[in-house]
Order: structure tokens, then C-alpha cells, then sequence
């Protein structure tokens, strides 16, 4: 993937912002497993550096160690033994541990590459990627969403310099990481409709060509989808590509909004709903790929629909309580003020014949967003995540409030106050 040539051709962009990555290099391939050392040299990383694993991702890059070792590099390892969750607490030791390491390698997916993204940054450490599974495509990004307390906020952090993903490796991960892959990408019909309808009602900067590179990365994969989860080095490959290039565009833009929109607070909610109880979630991205197929459904019926637009006349006290004690610090910071004191019934009024054409044009019906999770043998029923009807339903009603973002699915309470969720939920049971 030539890194040089995306960021060259997004130079003088007219949205006015500066389009820059220090992504030096993203290598994807047969056997790279076996060039790691050498990678990580050509692209000057630091000979001195902590290596963080769970015994999953380790034994997926089975002989890294050694081959890291015989091509110079000192390691001190951390290994975890499944790590499914990043929180803020293993940022902190792996600050510590690489108090006197030069760089940070992620060995893994997910949560470890979290982790490591936001503890190299703040340690001010060089950081690279091995990845073990196409499950997500956080990769390139440089934002790095944290479990703190009890929430889960998306912070800044780091792209990494390195990217290396062996296809025969990405290839043979369990056909569930990668059927979730497939799901954190059917999510970017959501961002895309959700930031221009934000552009469209409160003025949030937009970037047409950024947006175009996660259009572009989507329609790949949707290509492919009957071969997702194939044990296929050059299938798992382009697959990869992709998801390193919509997290290529998030760090583009400096924000979420290219690869993330409603449906990944939805998923998020439902996190710090199950963790509260001590319940760890599924995979983030076959959670995700739900959250869209709801999302997409309340999107297609909500502007199908007779609406009655007006000032959202909030009950907050019913969505505190909706939180509960652990979250409502939380909830108040991220509305003081509320995202909707950005925009306006009569906004609103006058762009909703816009925003009807934008979801009927360029969001998929929720049964065409079914067949394909279907075919790329992603889960899509709620139960399947373990996620309740209750649960469902308080997610769809108040995970807006836990960002200070609009989306859509924020502007329901000022559109169609009674809008009917449960004929959404019983679709997706
Ligand atoms: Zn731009
Ligand atoms: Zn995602």
C-alpha cells in the first residue's frame, strides 16, 4: 500500500485542511512474518521496544519473537491472556513498562492495538502494528477508544509508524474475526450519512475526498463479500487493505467521523451497559454490523415516515436514570452544552427533504444490509451478542447522549418524538 501516493493526492484539498499521516509504511503480504525485523529497520523503528500479545495474537504470530530477536531487536514481552477489553488501567502499565523501551509493537487486533495506540502516545514511544486478524479497522487510525471508569471514550492517540499484516496470518484467523471485519465495514453507510447529515445541520466539517477513500474501501469489500471468510492469503489481503484505509482516513480528518457514526455509539453503549455488570461484550465489529442493520432500519423508516419537526424537549432525568449513577457525570459533561444547541427546528425543516434523498440513495435497505452481513456469515440478530430486548431498546433510545455528536440518530427527539423502536428491535431479535 503506498502511503506517499495517498497522501499526495489529498494535498491541497479544498475542504482546507491539511491531510497528513506519519504512517510510514503499511506492508501486507504472503510470509512478511518472516521480514518483520527488516521492516521495522527500513523504516527506522527503534531497536529497543516492548512487544504486547495475549496468548491469542502471540500464537497467531507464532516465531515473532525469535525472528525479532535474530534481526537485532531487544524485547521485554507483555502478554496478556485474552485481552477483550482496552481499559485505562492497562494503558497506564504499559506506560510504565515501556519507561525504558524506545517503541511499542502491538501484536494483535482490537483492544491490543488500542491499548498500545493511546499508551505509545502519551510515553512518547514509536509505535507499530503486527496484525493478527482483519477484525477491525482501527489500524491506521490515530484515535484510540478506552474504557475509563466505566466509560468508553474515544481518545487521541497515535497512528503507528509500521503497519505489517501477513496474509497466510490474517487468512487463517477464526472465520468469526474476520465475519466481523466485514461488519465494522458495513458500519461506513451509517458514518458517511450520519457526518454529511451533521455538515448539513449544524455546519460540522466535512471532507468529500476523505469521505470518497472510505466509499471506496467499503465498495471493495462489499465486492468480496461472498469470500470474506474464505482461508484465502489474497482475499484476507484486500480485505486488510481496506480496513487500513478507512482507519487511514480517520486519521486524515483527526476525528472518527470517516468510519464511525450512530451505530458505534450503539455498540459502545451496550458495552458499558454489559461491563457495568461485570458481562464481557462480543466482538466489536459483529456488535457493530447489528447496531447498523438497527440503525439502518430506524434511518429508512424514520424519513419514510410523517414527522413533526420541533425543539427536542428532553426528559433528562428519565435518560439519567436510563445511565445510571456510574455514567451520569458523564452523560452532563458531554451536554453541556447539547449538541442540538448547534442546530434548529427551522434547520432541520428546511434541510429534511435533503436528508430523506441522502437515505434513500446512499444508505442500502435494512434487507439488502442483511443479505450481505448474511452472506459474509456475520452475525445479525441481537441474541447472537447476547444483547436483551431491554438492552436494545435502551440503547437505540439513549446512546446519543453519551457523545456530544449528531448524528441521526440524536435528532429523532426533534423529528418524531414517538418514533417507534420496537418495530425495529423485533426485526433484529
Ligand atoms: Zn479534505
Ligand atoms: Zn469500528
Amino acid at each position: 500500500m503506498n502511503i506517499k501516493e495517498i497522501q499526495d493526492s489529498l494535498k491541497n484539498c479544498p475542504c482546507g485542511r491539511k491531510h497528513e499521516t506519519n504512517i510510514l509504511a503499511v506492508e501486507i503480504g504472503r510470509g512478511l512474518i518472516n521480514k518483520t525485523a527488516e521492516i521495522l529497520s527500513t523504516n527506522g523503528f527503534p531497536k529497543n521496544i516492548l512487544v504486547v500479545a495475549d496468548k491469542n495474537t502471540l500464537s497467531a504470530a507464532d516465531g515473532i519473537l525469535d525472528i525479532l530477536a535474530d534481526g537485532g531487536y531487544k524485547h521485554t514481552l507483555k502478554l496478556y491472556d485474552n485481552l477483550r477489553v482496552a481499559h485505562m488501567s492497562d494503558v497506564n502499565t504499559l506506560m510504565e513498562l515501556s519507561a525504558n523501551v524506545d517503541g511499542i509493537l502491538a501484536v494483535g487486533s482490537g483492544s491490543i492495538c488500542d491499548i498500545c495506540r493511546l499508551a505509545a502516545a502519551r510515553a512518547g514511544k514509536d509505535f507499530a502494528i503486527f496484525a493478527t486478524a482483519p477484525s477491525m479497522d482501527g489500524f491506521a487510525s490515530d484515535s484510540a477508544p478506552i474504557i475509563n471508569g466505566n466509560f468508553k471514550i474515544s481518545y487521541p492517540a497515535c497512528s503507528p509508524k509500521v503497519v505489517i499484516g501477513d496474509t497466510d496470518i490474517l487468512a487463517a484467523a477464526p472465520v468469526e474475526l474476520k465475519a466481523a471485519g466485514f461488519g465494522d465495514m458495513i458500519a461506513k453507510y451509517i458514518a458517511i450519512v450520519d457526518w454529511k447529515i451533521s455538515t448539513m445541520t449544524t455546519g460540522e466539517y466535512y471532507c468529500e475526498n476523505v469521505a470518497n477513500l472510505t466509499i471506496e474501501a467499503l465498495k471493495k469489500i462489499v465486492s468480496m463479500v461472498d469470500s470474506v471468510t474464505k482461508n484465502d492469503p489474497e482475499t484476507a489481503g484486500a480485505i486488510m487493505e481496506a480496513l487500513v484505509l478507512t482507519g487511514l482516513g480517520m486519521s486524515f480528518t483527526h476525528n472518527t467521523r470517516p468510519a464511525s457514526g450512530a451505530e458505534h455509539v450503539i455498540s459502545h453503549f451496550w458495552e458499558i451497559k454489559k461491563l457495568e455488570k461485570g458481562e464481557l461484550s462480543d466482538y466489536h465489529g459483529k456488535k457493530v454490523g447489528i447496531a447498523t442493520l438497527l440503525t439502518a432500519k430506524t434511518y429508512h423508516m424514520l424519513t419514510e415516515s410523517q414527522v413533526d419537526i420541533g425543539e427536542e424537549n428532553l426528559d433528562w432525568e428519565e435518560i439519567y436514570r436510563a445511565y445510571g449513577e456510574n455514567f451520569i457525570e458523564d452523560v452532563k459533561k458531554v451536554n453541556n452544552p447539547t449538541v442540538t444547541t448547534k442546530t434548529s427546528p427551522e434547520i432541520i425543516r428546511e434541510r429534511w427533504g435533503d436528508i430523506c434523498k441522502l437515505i434513500k440513495t446512499e444508505l442500502p435497505s435494512y434487507e439488502d444490509m442483511l443479505k450481505l452481513l448474511k452472506r459474509a456469515k456475520a452475525a445479525t440478530k441481537i441474541s447472537e451478542i447476547d444483547v436483551s430486548y431491554d438492552l436494545c431498546l435502551q440503547a437505540l433510545k439513549y446512546h446519543a447522549y453519551m457523545r456530544h455528536r449528531m448524528t441521526l440518530m440524536r435528532l429523532i427527539p426533534m423529528i418524531k418524538k414517538d418514533f417507534d423502536f420496537d418495530a425495529v428491535i423485533r426485526e433484529v431479535m
